[in-house]
């Protein structure tokens, strides 16, 4: 226990280090190399009530908050950060921008599918020529009656492939740039609706990521989200808290990866010693040790922050950009531990090296956050 958890928080973690080790451990290498996430294990995770952590009671949810959500992604991450992604977008990128505008109706219709499993809703902000500059976007709705009828192309979207809903941002009113943005809901099984093929990734593997192809989608006005032309508000809003959970990836993969190094350090030997008495792997391991403690604290902050109702766009933003840096050197450092075993995929530290590449890019490359931050001090 620290001064950011009570015992409720400790409790949760306790489960979802129980559940990582028992059911994702075992299977992370073999579910990146078929590229698929099991479905059983899915719903085990639904039944878990991991999708619903953060979604208020009355919507199926357990309406825990930040830090209970920051518990369990930790821990899930330190075995299967693919997993922890599902989890991350349930409680964030999939519900958030519900919590922020959604009517009680959408909340209703939306929310109860989310937090039992039965629907993931993919984030679809992204598009092949608006990446950190997503107000610039194209993808264009247009209104028809009683409905708008939406035309563009999303790419790199999460769970693309098997999501039963996308939020698609598009413009409403393209002379006014990010300010003429908003947010629908667009059902993925609708006419017009398409999805690219699976980007071959580099590392999280498990989990589908495509295209979303909208044309003449035509969506019921009662489905978008918000009022209109807000929709970037509430993207920039979601992102802030994805931010953390991004952190508690980077923290928990770090952390998967030291554990990794320090049983290999204290069996391997070189020169009649094992690797850990030599002075200068102590060293390397004290200084990663250190610097992942400082982005944990920081992640842990964010979240704390924002269970007091404080606005934490610039803590998100530190505490995803030090903590997916953080976790890139930690984890190049341990797979140096590993010498030539550590780029066999043999060994899980290679599979950790690639999964943990994105965290500097996705929800915001470093270089935004970076742009963020400074925003934040100089306003
Ligand atoms: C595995 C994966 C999953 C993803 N999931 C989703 C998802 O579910 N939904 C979604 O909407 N998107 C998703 N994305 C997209 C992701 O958010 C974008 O890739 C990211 O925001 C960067 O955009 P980009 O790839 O177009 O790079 P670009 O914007 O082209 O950036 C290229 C480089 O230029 C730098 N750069 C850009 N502008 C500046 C600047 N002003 N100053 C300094 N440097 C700058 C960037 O930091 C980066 O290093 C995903 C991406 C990946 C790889």
């Amino acid at each position: 226990m620290n001064a950011f958890f009570n015992e409720d928080h400790e409790a949760l973690r306790q489960l979802a280090r129980d559940f990582a080790e028992r059911e994702l451990e075992p299977i992370a290498h073999e579910i990146d190399e078929e590229e698929y996430f099991p479905v059983e294990v899915f719903n085990e995770m639904a039944e878990m009530g991991f999708f619903g952590l953060k979604i208020p009671e009355e919507y199926g949810g357990s309406g825990l908050d930040a830090r209970a959500y920051v518990c369990v992604m930790e821990e899930l991450s330190k075995k299967c950060v693919s997993a922890a992604v599902l989890v991350s977008a349930a409680n964030t990128l999939g519900c958030e921008p519900l919590l922020l505008a959604g009517t009680e109706e959408q909340k209703n219709k939306y929310l109860p599918q989310v937090a039992s499993g039965e629907a993931f809703i993919a984030f679809g902000l992204t598009e092949p020529n608006a990446g950190s500059d997503a107000g610039s976007m194209t993808t264009r709705a247009e209104e028809d009656g009683d409905d708008y009828i939406i035309n563009g192309r999303k790419c790199f979207i999460t769970g693309a492939p098997f999501a039963k809903y996308c939020m698609v941002f598009a413009k409403t009113d393209p002379e006014k740039g990010a300010k003429g943005i908003s947010c629908f809901f667009v059902d993925m099984s609708l006419p017009g609706v398409s999805i690219g093929k699976n980007e071959d990734k580099m590392g999280q593997r498990a989990i589908a990521t495509s295209d979303v192809i909208l044309e003449d989608v035509r969506v019921p006005k009662s489905e978008m989200l918000g009022e209109v032309n807000l929709g970037f508000i509430t993207a920039m809003k979601t992102l802030s808290m994805g931010r953390i959970g991004v952190g508690c990836q980077s923290i928990g993969l770090a952390q998967g990866a030291m554990d990794l190094a320090v049983k290999h350090i204290k069996e391997r030997k070189q020169f009649g010693r094992r690797l850990c008495d030599f002075q200068a792997i102590q060293f390397e391991m004290a200084k990663l040790e250190t610097k992942l403690n400082a982005a944990r604290l920081l992640v842990y902050n964010a979240a704390f922050e924002k269970d007091m109702g404080n606005d934490v766009t610039k803590a998100a933003a530190m505490a995803k950009f030090f903590a997916s840096e953080t976790c890139l050197e930690v984890v190049s450092g341990c797979l140096q531990m590993f010498g030539g075993y550590g780029y066999s995929k043999e060994y899980p530290i290679e599979r950790l090296y690639r999964d943990a590449r994105v965290l500097t890019i996705y929800e915001g490359t470093s270089q935004i956050q970076q742009i963020v931050i400074a925003g934040q001090m100089l306003k």
